[in-house]
């Protein structure tokens, strides 16, 4: 409305903001940007601000690719990295066609369209990811390495941390920005962080997600480090995972939660467990996007292999935390930060709602440690595993209609594009290990 835009620019004013970046994200979740200077932004918000989508990757063809930008004014926020006295703000945008229509390969309007689902049945989907990163040196070139920063371990204080002060940095970065941190620590690998928020409405956490990595990045960049997300940096040590606690709410009620039924989880939270171990298989494309997000996926690292659930258990693809009431709630733990957390929740909302609205019950909960099971043992219990590689996980979403729909023929075409031209980039380059591992013997 004419008063929120005016409210909008009067604030824009009070904060000294001289440019304003444009964010919008690609279909791998990558964020663009475009800066118009603070004289444009009045525009930007009634009109909205053309672009060329046609080299963002999984936009457009090149016959319709003009494209308009309009800013979510809740997405408002300061870089708090950048001079305070030339601030810089931005906005996240949707993305419209010259149709002035949402533009279907805008992975933002694909997780909204989603959450519209949800919403028909009076469900609001709330999302709390626990991202993880490694911060390694950079060489004398400024490039990114693998050389740890620091040797310390879970929970570790400094000295050992040395990349505590950074941690600090990006947490006191993101509550400027307005996130709750909720905690923040050494991970189990050296030179692996982990920082938590608190969970929220669906759409707010995957722009958080977003803001997350870039801020990290940034900050990292800033203190000759690199922060990465890749899934496994290092092989034989821990990867990087992006657990996502998943919980639905009707009227401000936490509706997985059942003070009578056993263990006091309700029916909706055993039918959505149910969905989403029903689609893991392709819900692994989305979670895990990348070649190398498939050697998290094994055994020994606390990354989940088999699509189970448990009550308890941590090497379980679905573990149910012990806090009852208003947080009850399921914690997904394949997917990585690798992934676009727009098409990963998308995903996980209709694998959820298939789950609600065909009463699919999950398994029987696996209260063991899998790895400690024998093949046999799982193969009686009918434990199935997540795919292997990229390739696989893409041919198991092509097969998945409820996932396919719910993300859209344009993000599916695209996002099978990707995964070939990936594979074959892979299969064209010959890797150390084959050299280190054949050149003799054979
Ligand atoms: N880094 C582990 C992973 O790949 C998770 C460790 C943890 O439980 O926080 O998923
Ligand atoms: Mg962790
Ligand atoms: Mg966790």
């Amino acid at each position: 409305s004419d008063a929120k835009v005016s409210e909008m620019l009067a604030r824009i004013k009070a904060d000294n903001v001289k440019f304003v970046r444009l964010q919008f994200n690609d279909i791998l979740g990558i964020p663009k940007n475009v800066a118009i200077p603070v004289i444009q932004v009045e525009k930007a918000l009634t009109e909205g601000i053309w672009i060329d989508g046609s080299s963002i990757e999984g936009f457009a063809r090149i016959d319709e690719s003009d494209m308009i930008l309009k800013p979510d004014m809740d997405t408002y926020q300061i870089l708090p990295w950048r001079p305070a006295d030339k601030r810089v703000a931005r906005f996240i945008c949707d993305v419209y066609t010259y149709g002035n229509k949402p533009f279907e390969g805008d992975p933002r309007s694909v997780l909204k369209k989603n959450l519209d689902e949800a919403a028909k049945l009076g469900y609001t989907f709330n999302c709390g990811p626990e991202l993880e990163f490694f911060v390694f040196k950079r060489d004398a070139n400024g490039q990114a390495t693998t050389e740890f920063v620091d040797h310390g371990g879970y929970f570790d204080l400094a000295p050992s941390d040395a990349a505590e002060d950074l941690r600090r940095e990006i947490v006191l970065a993101l509550t400027e920005m307005g996130f709750e941190i909720e905690a923040s620590h050494h991970e189990v690998a050296d030179s692996q962080h982990e920082i938590d928020f608190k969970y929220g409405e669906a759409l707010s956490v995957a722009d958080k997600v977003i803001t997350f990595k870039f801020a990290a990045k940034t900050l990292a960049l800033m203190n000759g480090m690199h922060a990465t997300f890749m899934a496994k940096p290092i092989g034989r040590i821990n990867g990087t995972g992006m657990h996502t606690h998943g919980s639905l709410s009707k009227d401000g009620k936490n509706v997985f939660f059942d003070p009578n039924a056993e263990n006091q989880l309700s029916d909706v939270m055993l039918y959505y467990i149910g969905g989403l171990m029903k689609h893991a298989k392709a819900l692994a494309r989305l979670g895990n996007p990348t070649i190398n997000s498939y050697k998290r996926l094994v055994p020994g690292y606390e990354a989940p292999v088999y699509i189970t659930w448990s009550a308890a258990n941590r090497s379980a693809m679905i573990r149910v935390p012990a806090a009852r009431g208003n947080s009850t709630r399921a914690e997904l733990r394949s997917p990585d930060p690798t992934c676009n957390p727009y098409l990963l929740f998308a995903g996980m909302i209709a694998a959820g709602l298939d789950g609600i609205k065909n009463k699919i019950l999950p398994p029987p909960a696996t209260d063991v440690n899998i790895y400690h099971l024998s093949d046999e043992e799982r193969k009686k219990r009918g434990i199935e595993m997540l795919p292997g590689s990229l390739i696989e996980a893409n041919d198991e979403l092509l097969k998945d209609k409820v996932i396919c729909d719910a993300l859209g023929p344009h993000i599916v075409e695209n996002l099978t594009k990707i995964a070939i031209a990936e594979n074959d980039e892979f299969r064209l380059t010959v890797h150390p290990w084959e050299i280190e591992r054949y050149i003799n013997n054979f």
